[in-house]
């Protein structure tokens, strides 16, 4: 099958060498980036906090919530007033610093919302429960405007309540963990869908775009051909679970081991939630017969994923 980057241990220990803490680097005139030390196997170096703007910014996934990282947010913004702060969804990653930067700059914080507890309480994976934006943004809402004009765009799959935010005058696009350039993005259910994961890569692709600025990992310097990539990815994935189904390959720590290498426990994890997510689309199309319901081994969410 085509070869795309998926999260490895290789790939995050490359870019964790790379990385500069608490530095600040400019990735565009106005557009600064401020890398969180929050590496693991799923996030790469750490979650990638944006600061957006000149007079006045936007600060766009303030990522956890420790005090050398909103510290050093704090100081690239400097002296500029902060118009909003932005979460891409409410991941542990991502969201809860948007608290303390809240209570430091005076801004309100924006994103999809909050899942209600029911829908919470489907997953283990790690949520910021805590996290309710001032303002609950609608896909397609515009915020700001003039050069630095953001539009909220709804893109479900890795998470129900994942937003990427485009720059309506730049042509780029914060791609949040939907498209990410260093590793493919995890899909678990039940909060996680691959039919929606696909349907917002359609959304994305529908804009002309000059760069995106995933939460983890450098700058996507071609966007079209990332999506293109990823979406081939998960095409040949899928035909990779529906093999293995046909030959009553069925559980999906089994169809793991025969379609994918070099993975630690976690990412092991991972996969088997994709792998879900994969027979889901499979069954929930109803293009094959459904295997009998003991034939079927779910295996629970994973622990986290970013
Ligand atoms: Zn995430």
């Amino acid at each position: 099958m085509k070869t795309i980057a998926t999260p490895s241990p290789i790939a995050a220990k490359k870019l964790c060498a790379d990385a500069n803490y608490g530095s600040v680097s400019e990735v565009s005139p106005g557009i600064i980036v401020v890398l969180a030390e929050n590496p693991k196997d799923y996030t790469g170096p750490g979650t990638n906090t944006y600061i957006v703007g000149d007079e006045q910014v936007w600060i766009i996934d303030p990522g956890p919530s420790c005090d050398q990282h909103v510290c050093a947010v704090m100081a690239a913004v400097g002296e500029r007033a902060v118009a909003g702060i932005l979460v891409t969804h409410t991941h542990m990653d991502h969201s809860p610093g948007a608290a303390p930067l809240k209570q430091l700059t005076g801004a309100k914080t924006y994103g999809f919302g909050a899942l209600s507890a029911e829908v919470m309480a489907l997953t283990d994976e790690e949520v910021d429960v805590d996290f309710v934006p001032d303002l609950a943004l609608s896909d397609g809402q515009t915020l700001g405007d003039g050069a630095w004009q953001i539009t909220a765009l709804h893109t479900p799959g890795h998470f129900p309540n994942h937003m990427c935010y485009r720059l309506e005058n730049k042509g780029m696009i914060f791609s949040g963990d939907h498209v990410m350039g260093w590793s493919t993005t995890a899909i678990i259910p039940p909060l996680g869908n691959l039919k929606e994961y696909l349907e917002g890569l359609d959304k994305l692709a529908r804009y002309p775009t000059s760069a995106m600025l995933p939460s983890h990992g450098p700058v996507i310097e071609s966007p079209a051909k990332r999506i293109s990539d990823v979406r081939d990815h998960r095409m040949a994935r899928h035909k990779q679970v529906e093999a293995c189904v046909r030959r009553g390959v069925r559980a999906p720590s089994a169809i793991v081991e025969e379609i994918y290498t070099d993975l630690t426990p976690l990412l092991i994890e991972a996969a088997k939630g994709c792998v879900e997510a994969h027979l889901e689309m499979l069954f929930g199309d109803s293009v094959h017969e459904q295997p009998a319901r003991n034939d079927f081994v779910p295996t629970g969410a994973a622990s986290s994923f970013a």
